[in-house]
Parts: C-alpha cells; sequence; structure tokens
C-alpha cells in the first residue's frame, strides 16, 4: 500500500528539505484502526468480551503476533449486491474451510457490525452469535482435524469503513458512481464477515450484480457478464490462486476502461467516466514495467490479469489487491500537467505493481514483518527509476530518502521488525517498512553483488510462492543462493535500528605522502542501535586524478590511512551515497567547491550544495551554487543548488537565482528557482518578476510556485495577482488551487469571503481543501469563522474533513475544541483521523489563547492533513527548515566542546 500521506507527499512546491519536513511532522501512518466504537462502548465491550470467552477459539489472542488458527479458509463464493440509496452492501458468502484442531466446536469469523441474517453448515440452519466485531458459529458437533466445512452467511450492513459509496448529491450531480473496497490493514470485515488477518489464503469467486451500464472489477479472472432482472448485469470473477483477505478488492461503478495486453497477459486501466483519455498518458508504461520486473525476477507476473483501477476520494495512494490494484484518481495527471513532472505517477505505478510479487504472491504472516511488502515495493521504485530515467533520477531519490529518514527522528530507535506497534495507528506502516526497507534491500543488493542478489529473490519467490513469510525466510534464502552469511547485515539493519552518523575528518602528511581519514561513529548506542560494520569506499581525489579505496568501517572511533601523492583536492567518503548514513565531513570551503564542480555522482554534489548552502555571507559560495543552477547537468541537482541559495539570501543570491531562471527551461527548476525567490524580502525587482511568471510562464509549476512566493513576500500587488490566478482557468485548476493557498501565505483578512466561497460544497474538492487551509490562517480573532470551519468537520469527503481538523488546529480557537471532541466519537473516521484530530485537540488546549492577526503561515507547528495542500504544508516547513538549521549548527558547536567518546578505538 502506499498511503495517502506519503502519495501526497510528493510535490513539486516542496524542496527535498522541505519534504524532509513533512514527513517529519506531518506523516502519521495511521492506516488502521480497529473496533473504534468498542473503546467508546462499554456495553458492547461487555458482550464482545463474553462472546469471546465462550468461544473456544483464540481469535486475536495472539496478536500482535501472527494469530493461531483453527481452521483453513479455502475458498470463499461472495456474492454482493448494492443498496446505493442506503449505501447498504447485501451480501451472501459461503466460506469452503477445514478444521485445523480437533474438538473444534464453534468457528469465528471477523464481522464488524453487519446484520447476520441466516447462516447454514453444510446447508443445514446453523447456529450463530453476532457481537459487534465477531460471527461466531456452532458447528453440529465437535469436528476433528481435517473436517471440511461449507459454512453460507447471509448479512447486510453499512459498512463504516472497508467498502465505500462515492455516488453524485445535488452539489456534485455529475460525479461518476464508484463503490471500492480498501481491505488493508483489516478492514474488510467491515463488508464481509471472514478471517480478516494476513496468516491464511484463500481462493475467491466474486459474484456482483450492478446496474447494467456499471463496470466490475474484482481479484481474478472474468468469467462471465450475465442479464439480470431489473435492468441489472451480474459479473462472475474467480481467483484461483489463493491470497490473503487483505487483498480481497471489490470496485464496481461507472469507470471507462482501456484494454493494454502484454503478451498473454491481460492489462486493463480504469478511470471513472469522463478521465479515460488521461489513462494511457499516466499508466501507459506498466507493460514494461512488468516486462521489466519479470526479467530481473526471474518470476513471471503471478496473476491471471492485471487491472489498475482508479477511484475518487480513495482513502489512500494505492493498494495491491491481488491482480487488481486500486489507486486514487488523482494519479490521473491533466495531460497538460504530465510533461512538468519527469518521473510522474511511476514511483506510485511501480510500487503497487511489484507487490504483485512482494506482498501478494508471497505475503508478510503478521505486520511486525510488514517490511516484507513495504520494503520490496519501495526498492521496486528505484528499479524502475534505474532502467527507464536518466541516473540522477535514482541517485536523486536514494540521496533524498536518506535525508527524509534521518529528518523523521521517532524512527531511529525503532528496528525494522517489531512486534510493539501501535494498533490504534498502524504505526508498523512507518518509514522504516517502507522507506529505511527499501534503502537496506538497495544496499544488500550492492554488497551481495547483483547476480548474487537477484538469484537470492528468484530463490525466494520460488521457494515461498502462494506462502505466508517471515523475515528469517528471507535470510535463509539469500544464504541458501549465495552461501554467504547476511546475519550480521540482518541484526544490523532489519532486527536492529538506527544507521551510522558519521563524523569525518582527515590531515594530509606532505612528508609521508599520506592521508589520515579518521571515521567516528556518533549515533548514541542504547536499545536497538549500535555500531555497524559497513563496507564502503573512499576516494581521494589529487591532481593526478581520482583513486578509490575500499574500506569496512566497524569501530565507534577509527583511523584509515591511504597513500596520496599529494594534497588532496576533494576527499569523498561512500563515493555516489549507496549507505542509508548521516555523514558530517569537516570540509573547507574551498573543498566543497571543487566537490560541487568536479564530483561525477550526484549525492557528492549534491552534499556540497546542502554544505555551500549554509555559509553565510559568502561570495564564492554564492557564485559555485549560482553556476550548478546553470551548468550541472541533472535537473535535480540545479533544483537542489536553488534550494541552498534559498537559504543564503542576499543581493547576490538573488541575482544569481534570477540569471538561472533566464537559462532554465525545465518546470521543475524554474518551480524551485522561483520559490527560492520568496525568500528574498528585502530585493525590490523579485515582485515584479514573480508576477510576470505568475501571469504567464511556459512552466504551470513555475507559475504555481510564483503566487507562493508572491503571498510569502507580502508584496503590494500580491492580493490582485492571486485573486486574479484564483479567477482563472487553468488544468485541474492548478493555478486557482495554488492561488487559494497563497492567500494563506499572504495572511491578508481580506481573502475571507472569496476562500469561504472556494471552500464550500459544490467546489473541486482540491480547491475546497486549499480554502479552508488557508482560513486556518487568516481572520483569526473571528469565532464565526472557526464556527464555519467546524461545520465542514462532519463532511462525508474524508480529505474536507481532514482539512478542517487542521485548519481549526492552526487558527488556536479553543472553541473548536468541543466539536473535534464530538468528532472523535464518530464511527466513520478515516484511518489517518483519530491521531490527527487528538494532536490538533491537544494544540487547541496547549495553546487556547493563540491568536492574532499573526500570519500563522509560518508558524512551525502548524499541521496540515495529509491528502492536502502542499503548499500550506511548505508554508510551515520554511521555518522548520531554518529552525534546524540553527538547532544542527548550535549542536555542532556543543559538541565540538564534549569530550571525545568513551569507546574511542583509534588506531
Ligand atoms: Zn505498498
Amino acid at each position: 500500500m502506499v498511503a495517502l500521506v506519503h502519495f501526497a507527499s510528493v510535490d513539486f512546491e516542496l524542496s527535498p528539505v522541505e519534504r524532509v519536513a513533512v514527513l517529519k511532522k506531518i506523516l502519521t501512518p495511521a492506516l488502521r484502526l480497529r473496533q473504534i466504537n468498542l473503546y467508546h462502548c462499554t456495553a458492547v465491550l461487555a458482550i464482545a468480551a463474553m462472546a469471546f470467552l465462550a468461544a473456544p477459539h483464540r481469535l486475536g489472542a495472539d496478536e500482535p503476533y501472527a494469530r493461531s488458527r483453527d481452521y483453513d479458509l479455502q475458498h470463499s463464493k461472495i456474492v454482493l449486491r448494492f443498496d446505493t440509496d442506503q449505501k447498504k452492501v447485501i451480501g451472501d458468502v459461503t466460506h469452503t474451510l477445514s478444521i485445523l484442531r480437533d474438538s473444534t466446536a464453534k468457528i469465528a469469523f471477523d464481522s464488524v457490525n453487519l446484520t447476520i441474517q441466516n447462516v447454514t453448515v453444510n446447508k443445514s440452519p446453523a447456529k450463530f452469535e453476532s457481537t459487534a466485531t465477531k460471527l461466531i458459529v456452532s458447528l453440529p458437533a465437535a469436528s476433528h482435524l481435517g473436517d471440511k466445512f461449507e459454512i453460507e452467511v447471509r448479512y447486510e450492513g453499512k459498512p463504516a469503513k472497508g467498502m465505500y459509496f462515492i455516488l453524485p448529491d445535488k452539489n456534485y450531480p455529475n460525479r461518476p458512481k464508484q463503490i471500492w473496497t480498501q481491505g488493508e490493514s483489516e478492514d474488510t470485515r467491515y463488508y464481509l464477515p471472514t478471517y480478516d488477518y494476513p496468516n491464511d489464503r484463500l481462493t475467491t469467486e466474486t459474484i456482483l450484480t450492478v446496474p447494467a451500464s456499471w463496470l466490475t472489477v474484482a481479484n481474478g479472472k472474468l468469467i462471465n457478464v450475465i442479464d439480470a432482472p431489473n435492468s441489472m448485469k451480474t459479473w462472475t470473477w474467480r481467483e484461483s490462486l489463493p491470497s490473503s483477505t487483505y487483498l480481497i478488492t471489490v470496485v464496481a461503478g461507472e469507470f471507462d476502461e482501456i484494454k493494454d495486453p502484454y503478451r498473454n497477459l491481460p492489462l486493463t486501466y480504469y478511470a471513472p467516466k469522463g478521465r479515460g483519455h488521461r489513462l494511457n498518458i499516466n499508466y501507459g508504461r506498466t507493460p514494461q514495467m512488468v516486462e521489466l520486473f519479470k526479467k530481473k525476477l526471474g518470476v513471471d507476473y503471478p496473476w491471471e490479469k492485471y487491472a489498475q483501477v482508479m477511484v475518487d476520494d480513495f482513502v489512500a495512494g494505492g493498494m495491491e489487491n491481488s491482480s487488481a490494484t486500486t489507486n486514487t484518481s488523482s494519479s490521473l495527471k491533466h495531460p497538460k500537467l504530465v510533461p512538468e513532472y519527469p518521473t510522474n505517477e511511476d514511483d506510485l505505478i511501480s510500487h503497487e505493481l511489484a507487490h504483485q510479487w512482494f506482498g501478494d504472491l508471497v505475503t508478510c504472516k503478521d505486520w511486525g514483518d510488514v517490511w516484507l511488502n513495504e520494503g520490496f515495493a519501495d526498492f521496486f521504485e528505484t528499479v524502475w527509476r534505474e532502467a527507464h530515467y536518466p541516473k540522477d533520477q535514482t541517485d536523486f531519490k536514494r540521496w533524498n530518502t536518506a535525508r527524509e529518514w534521518f529528518w523523521k527522528t521517532d524512527l531511529f530507535a525503532k528496528p525494522i521488525v517489531r512486534f510493539d506497534f501501535d494498533d490504534s495507528t498502524s504505526d508498523e506502516f512507518d518509514g522504516n517498512a517502507y522507506e529505511k526497507a527499501g534503502f537496506v534491500l538497495y544496499m544488500l543488493r550492492h554488497q551481495i553483488g547483483e547476480e548474487q542478489f537477484w538469484r537470492s529473490l528468484k530463490h525466494y519467490l520460488e521457494v515461498h510462492r502462494g506462502q505466508n513469510v517471515v523475515t528469517a525466510d528471507f535470510v535463509k534464502a539469500i544464504e541458501e543462493t549465495t552461501h554467504i552469511n547476511n546475519d550480521r547485515f540482518f541484526n544490523e539493519w532489519i532486527y536492529g535500528a538506527g544507521a551510522p552518523k558519521f563524523d569525518l575528518s582527515y590531515t594530509y602528511d606532505d612528508v609521508k605522502h599520506q592521508l589520515a581519514l579518521k571515521v567516528k561513529q556518533t549515533q548514541k548506542v542504547e536499545g536497538s542501535v549500535g555500531i555497524f560494520q559497513v563496507p564502503t569506499n573512499v576516494e581521494i581525489t589529487t591532481a593526478s586524478g581520482p583513486k578509490l579505496y575500499p574500506i569496512t568501517v566497524s569501530k565507534a572511533a577509527e583511523t584509515f590511512t591511504f597513500p596520496s601523492d599529494s594534497a588532496p583536492l576533494m576527499v569523498l567518503f561512500d563515493k555516489g551515497g549507496h549507505l542509508l548514513k548521516f555523514a558530517d565531513f569537516h570540509k573547507e570551503k574551498k573543498e566543497w567547491l571543487y566537490q560541487l564542480a568536479h564530483a561525477t555522482e550526484f549525492s557528492d554534489r549534491a552534499d556540497a550544495a546542502v554544505a555551500l548552502g549554509k555559509i553565510k555571507n559568502d561570495d564564492e559560495a554564492v557564485a559555485a551554487l549560482g553556476r550548478a543552477m546553470k551548468d550541472d547537468k541533472s535537473p535535480d541537482m540545479r533544483a537542489v543548488a536553488a534550494d541552498a541559495l534559498s537559504h543564503v539570501t542576499g543581493s547576490l543570491a538573488a541575482k544569481q537565482l534570477l540569471v538561472a531562471l533566464d537559462v532554465n527551461e525545465d518546470p521543475l527548476v524554474r518551480a524551485h528557482i522561483v520559490a527560492a525567490l520568496g525568500y528574498f524580502k528585502d530585493e525590490s525587482s523579485i515582485p515584479t518578476r514573480l508576477e510576470a511568471i505568475a501571469r504567464d510562464d511556459h512552466s504551470f509549476r513555475a507559475r504555481a510556485a510564483a503566487l507562493q512566493s508572491l503571498g510569502r513576500l507580502k508584496s503590494p500587488n500580491a492580493f490582485a495577482s492571486i485573486t486574479t490566478a484564483v479567477k482563472g482557468d487553468s488544468p485541474d485548476d492548478f493555478l486557482r488551487d495554488a492561488g487559494l493557498r497563497a492567500f494563506g501565505y499572504l495572511g491578508d483578512d481580506k481573502a475571507v469571503p472569496v476562500l469561504r466561497e472556494w471552500s464550500s460544497l459544490g467546489k473541486a474538492v482540491p480547491s475546497r481543501m486549499a480554502a479552508i487551509a488557508s482560513l486556518g490562517r487568516i481572520d483569526k480573532d473571528n469565532k464565526e469563522l472557526t464556527r464555519f470551519i467546524a461545520s465542514y468537520l462532519s463532511e462525508p469527503r474524508f480529505a474536507v474533513r481532514e482539512s478542517a481538523i487542521v485548519a481549526l488546529g492552526n487558527r488556536g480557537d479553543a472553541s473548536a475544541i468541543p466539536a473535534l471532541e464530538d468528532l472523535l466519537q464518530a464511527n466513520d473516521l478515516s484511518i489517518e483521523m483519530v491521531p490527527m484530530i487528538k494532536e490538533q485537540i491537544t494544540k487547541l488546549q496547549k495553546h487556547p489563547s493563540a491568536k492574532g492577526t499573526a500570519h500563522s503561515g509560518d508558524s512551525d507547528d502548524d499541521k496540515e492533513p495529509a491528502s492536502s495542500d502542499q503548499s500550506a504544508v511548505t508554508q510551515r516547513l520554511d521555518k522548520l527548515e531554518h529552525l534546524f538549521q540553527e538547532m544542527s549548527d548550535r549542536l555542532k558547536s556543543i559538541e565540538a566542546r564534549l569530550p571525545p567518546p568513551k569507546k574511542d578505538h583509534d588506531q
């Protein structure tokens, strides 16, 4: 799965640094909320507890470890109809199961708030009890190991989650009808009574009766579509390979479909009706991805088809249901915007596709091992980039991932495999299971070698095909393939926590012609964090050229010596950035200048740009960053240089940015330069230039960034420029939404009426989100406005509701607390909402008087909903980034005064 928050955080307006801060501050990877009603209803709790005690099974008793099982669910025939008026599912499911434990007398299914009408066992009426979370079916007599039963359950329900009804209404009369499900992690039970934990696998037959004009998608092969009474059709899908119940999918509604078969594999893409023309331009690389992954793995695509269905208001970014991925429809970019995004949605598309092998064919046995799904999917984003895009695009992603991961400080002390996660927020789906684990796989490949790595993956897939796995299965598969013992590697990186933080410095002895590199690991050794043993390299460049030396770092402090014919021009540690590490390499300015201009690898030049951006009032550093913005071959590098200059400020930096703007046509680079210009408050020529860019630049991204910068600079004409953008038309309202967000930066109360207008029902959801976010930042003493925003808390649309939650927190008006507390009692909250609401309440309780016309756009604890506008996020991140720089400078000066660590093993 890709969480919505993860998906949405990747946006053009955010510099790498800013994205780091987004991830650090707002990632709340809460992907599951179990049984939330129970927390507030002791009566129900008591009933559930009694039912639980009465049942002889052990369902649930083992979690967070994998459940012990009484039965093996082998096949489910799922027959569904829908009452769209009541948002109700009417179901008839027949489970075929086999008993795993002698004397089993009752079968328990997970079933949340479903009305069970009738149950039969082997076609005879059966006794059953149903509680708020379980359906317990009595077997006719105590059964024995191996006995088989067919249990049919007729039921109906209005699912609070798991299944979602997206329908037209009076405000959105043209919205295509869509019904879709989202099972992961444990939400299938909200619309289907079943065994809802990953450690069981079953085949399915899904039979859906829907209006004749609708399409449906479910797991597996389409068997037939036949006419049914009342202008309906019945679709039958059959999945003959077993997978876990969280991977079951049902989608039905008004969709456009494109078939793009790849060899014998049926490949289909679906868009909400009317957006079919966007499918190929965004998804058309899927066949190449299938080909690449299949070739790399040496294992065929495992399922009978691959469908990708894009749905509106999706609660995640993407979900890898077996053979039928569901993605957010916001991945269907407008054709005019697509050229401005170098890799477009390929990370999402390759991530979900890779899951078809890692996650679906081979599935984690418990959520503590979820990196076996998510880390692999993240890693394959890189595999696709490497194969399809210039090398710098992959290098940038890796460089940026490492930075972002270190910024999310709460991840450092946690191992990738762990069982202390918080059920209420699903925090096991964190940046360790995703980004860190993806990086760890990259390092593993680097260390054991390309050929051995891919052979190991093939072996792992072949041995465990159709099974549930734990980390040890993967470790063993590598050892069986390569005969290399990787226990240390896994102990350090997967079972252990953290990553090395290096403090690096060197001296050159011009008598011995020798360079001594001092390497310290400064991470705090405690809990699961230790000292790392890592192979890496050092490259020394002198006038006679570069020389690369392999080394293995293994101590808290050690010194490596190398021959060097003359004083070095450049010393690189871990050239190319192949390690997940933090490095503070003490170098002189002239070395960073040389490195920025001459290093061959992206990560080394990017490190130099960041280092030079921290040097204040230095014309040489500014000029060097200016040259990088003009001359570096990598657009990502030019963008990093622009970001670095935004921290330098001053007239020379402004001049360099303006010059670079003249020579950079690339939308990504232009957007970064324009965003950087928003930090130069004292340069009088900038607003006029920004106004022109906002009006008619060839890049929409640059125009949006210009609106943001105008707001930030609060220039005299900003209000007029932003108003023009909000009134104008652009692809997918791209500029309008940027303008609505820019009003929040500007902080002018005059914008309230227009923001109220665009926040209202009937307007496009992204515009509403942008407007609500900005309303959170202006006219903060206006209690009526607080009440107005609070009225959006009851919105069925999660994204709008989340915008309102965060906007209320940002206003600092404590009168919003009761409304937020009421919302906590609702039973239809999205996966990310509970922690979000609690955090805003805490914020308001702490700062009940936080108010003022101060444009808290710059407040560092403003919080945006994950799925909402990124510019507003950017706004608050500026401050954070600058704050961090200050803190890190202060920390360095403190560290410099501390005695050396006790564990010194200087050679
Ligand atoms: Zn995923």
